[in-house]
């Protein structure tokens, strides 16, 4: 694919991928990964430098170019900034992975308006700055591919998530809509909804409720950040070129 380089000495034959949320987690599997796929990577954390550095290292060790920005998704004028750097960077973006994701977890009858704003703001309204700061550089390149992290509790609900649920779900519709305005540019878009994942996100659930967890997943475990990751590969990948609007369960079974 013939591309416009950006500032940053690359090969041009490279495609880019920006993922948010990826000095950590599920974020930082799917940067390695696309790294390995002959992608290179802008990076988008929230303020850990030390781990979104770690990244960078992967990725080059991957034999990627990468570069980090540090922009909170929630803000938009901050995501308008950030996605004219990548671009003024790289020269170019062919795939959006929008990851970066909180949780603020509580029973509804005391969730504070303060905990079911900030979930809102970083994990549904963060996928839309970034899409729409993106969207037109996608359209006139006649292709690319969006693929938004979202979860199963958006499917099934989760007692005590009701701020996560209802962000996921409207990552969902999200995805649907944007899918349908964006594919006759042939542009995917897609949602990959996780079960539980050994992450930081996780690791502070206690015992108690981790086993609860997977007494409910058929395959009897947590993921791993990678298994999550191998399907962000194939989203993103020239194989996927006929899926979009699509939401895939990487769940070990758990709301078949
Ligand atoms: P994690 O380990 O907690 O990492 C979160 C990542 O998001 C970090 O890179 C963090 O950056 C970044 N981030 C947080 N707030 C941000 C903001 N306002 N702007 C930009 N970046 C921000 O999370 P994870 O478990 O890998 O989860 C990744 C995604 O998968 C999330 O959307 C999550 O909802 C979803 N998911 C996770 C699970 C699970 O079980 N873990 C299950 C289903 C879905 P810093 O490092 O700079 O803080």
């Amino acid at each position: 694919m013939a591309e416009k380089t950006g500032t940053l000495e690359r090969d041009a034959g490279r495609r880019v991928a920006l993922v948010t949320g990826a000095s950590r987690g599920i974020g930082r599997a799917v940067a390695e990964g696309l790294a390995a796929d002959g992608f290179d990577l802008a990076l988008v954390y929230a303020g850990n430098e030390a781990a979104a550095a770690e990244t960078v290292a992967a990725c080059e060790a991957a034999g990627a170019t990468a570069r980090t920005y540090r922009c909170d998704v929630s803000d938009a004028e901050a995501v308008k900034a950030m996605a004219d750097a990548v671009l003024a960077d790289f020269g170019s973006v062919w795939a959006l992975v929008n990851n970066a994701g909180v949780t603020r977890d509580g029973l509804l009858v005391r969730m504070s308006d303060e905990d079911f704003a900030r979930v809102i703001d970083v994990n549904l309204k963060g996928a839309f700055h970034t899409i729409r700061a993106l969207s037109r550089t996608l359209m006139r390149q006649r292709g690319g591919r969006v693929v938004n992290m979202a979860s199963v509790v958006g499917l099934m609900g989760n007692a005590g998530q009701a701020n996560y649920a209802a962000s996921k779900a409207g990552l969902i519709g999200l995805t649907k809509s944007v899918a349908r305005e964006l594919a006759p540019r042939g542009v995917t878009v897609n949602a990959i909804a996780p079960g539980f994942v050994e992450t930081d996100m996780t690791a502070v659930l206690s015992d108690a409720v981790r086993e609860n967890y997977e007494k409910q997943i058929p395959l009897g475990r947590l993921a791993a950040a990678d298994e999550v990751a191998a399907v962000a590969r194939f989203l993103v990948s020239d194989a996927a070129s006929y899926v979009t609007g699509e939401v895939i369960r990487v769940d070990g079974g758990m709301a078949m």
